[in-house]
């Protein structure tokens, strides 16, 4: 026998049986988000590297060590996409969608990070992306925190997740603090782990982010940025807090909320739930107004947000929230040989004319009793029983599978009409 080929480590399929999950996180998202008026982008999964180093940073992991990164024939360094932010503005500039325009956009789809792989972290996993261009103001940081928080509610979600925000300031008011900052971590160096030791060279607010509990004391005692802000960017996080207060919606500051990429500045922000062990962040962004002009583009206020979707997935399954699994509406048996070439002919119509009607035919003969046992098991509401006798009456037998009333006889001519009815579905 062939040696078999196994998936990539980190990498998933999602199997029938777990789509239930996605359709359903899929389908509540595309209607909030039309809601609020946001509009869908898709761009490549694969872009110049330069693309993710220029905007995510060169002293970030991802950067660093994760992004999955090959020279084409041409000799072109490309990446697979780790986030989408990137690949979003890179496509907003050139095609003309950023100068001078309020854009409201949203994409899905896979991101690819050669972390190591635990539950919760894996190396190809899926973001939802929203982000908007355009606007300066709070409020509409604010609308892109309490749509997330409508969306958990909508989820069924929110009694598991916290909002966390913070300020990361404007550039000036950053590298004023950073001064302090690496001071302070200077003075006790050697409390510093080899990670945050380069980092405090290259970029020492990182340091904030560290996972390492064992620098937690130290974290927690230094300097806060909140202490050098200027009044505009007090006055930003004043009027995002503002707005969250009246809608109601509570949340932490978390000083040490620094976020993993470089790009953001002033609001960020992240909900985090405690059911999912160390991997928490089910949803992160912030405002990232230096981009646009970063990459080529006229400066371009901006903000947006990705969450992780394995890890929503994963809490929607954990939780008591029922979700519509998809069955067939109608199991077709057909018994004779005319019926079974006669078959595809009523299957098709129905798929056809039907609305919506969902008909799964049986296919590859069998006797009556192993046919309906096949109906009776795939769900389906009703069996439509088809033999030779009935085709030749032009009728068909339709027989209620979850025990609403007794068989009884249709003929062809009206079976649509019928089926419309029985299913609740226009005509
Ligand atoms: P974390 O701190 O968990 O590593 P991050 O700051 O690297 O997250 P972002 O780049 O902000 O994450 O991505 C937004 C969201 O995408 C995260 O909050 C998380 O829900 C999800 N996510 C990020 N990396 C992974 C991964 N490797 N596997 C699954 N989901 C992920
Ligand atoms: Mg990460």
């Amino acid at each position: 026998m062939s040696k078999q080929i196994k998936v990539i480590k980190g990498m998933h399929d999602i199997l029938p049986e777990q789509m239930q999950y996605w359709h359903f996180l899929e389908s509540t998202v595309r209607e909030l988000l039309s809601v609020y008026c946001f509009n869908e982008i898709r761009f490549p999964v694969i872009e110049k590297s330069e693309l993710f180093c220029r905007t995510i940073g060169e002293v970030t992991d991802i950067v660093e060590k994760e992004m999955y990164s090959f020279e084409d024939r041409g000799g072109d360094k490309l990446s697979l996409r780790p986030e989408g932010t990137a690949g979003c503005v890179r496509a907003g500039i050139e095609n003309g969608l950023l100068y001078h325009q309020i854009q409201k956009l949203w994409y899905m789809g896979p991101m690819f990070r050669r972390e190591r792989p635990q539950k919760g972290r894996y190396r190809q996993f899926h973001q939802i992306g929203v982000e908007v261009y355009g606007l300066e103001g709070p409020d509409i940081d604010a609308e892109l925190i309490v749509m997330t928080y409508r969306l958990w509610q909508k989820l069924g979600l929110s009694q598991n997740i916290e909002l966390q925000i913070n300020t990361l300031g404007t550039l000036e008011e950053r590298n004023q603090y950073k001064e302090k900052l690496v001071e302070y971590f200077n003075a006790n160096y050697e409390q510093l782990d080899e990670d945050s030791q380069r980092r405090l060279l290259k970029n020492p607010m990182r340091i904030l982010d560290s996972k390492n509990q064992n620098m937690r004391n130290l974290i927690d005692n230094s300097p806060k940025l909140l202490d050098y802000l200027g009044e505009a960017s007090t006055e930003h996080f004043n009027g995002l807090k503002k707005i969250l207060d009246q809608i109601g919606i509570e949340y932490q500051i978390n000083p040490q909320l620094v976020r993993g990429l470089d790009y953001y500045s002033n609001t960020v922000f992240e909900w985090v739930t405690h059911d999912l062990g160390t991997q928490g962040t089910v949803c992160a962004g912030g405002r990232y107004n230096t981009l646009v002009q970063q990459l080529g583009g006229k400066s371009t206020p901006a903000v947006g947000f990705a969450m992780g979707m394995e890890r929503l997935i994963s809490l929607i399954e954990d939780s008591q929230l029922e979700v519509q699994v998809e069955f067939p509406d109608i199991y077709m048996l057909l018994v004779g040989d005319n019926a079974n070439q006669q078959g595809a002919v009523v299957a098709d119509e129905i798929r056809q004319k039907g609305h919506a009607i969902k008909v799964l035919m049986n296919c590859g003969g069998g006797s009556f009793k192993s046919q309906f046992k096949k109906a009776d098991k795939c769900g389906a509401q009703y069996a439509i029983i088809i033999s030779d006798d009935e085709i030749a009456q032009q009728s068909v037998s339709i027989k209620p599978l979850r025990g609403q009333g007794d068989q009884f006889s249709v003929g062809r001519d009206e079976l649509i009409i019928k089926l419309n009815e029985l299913f609740k579905r226009k005509n």
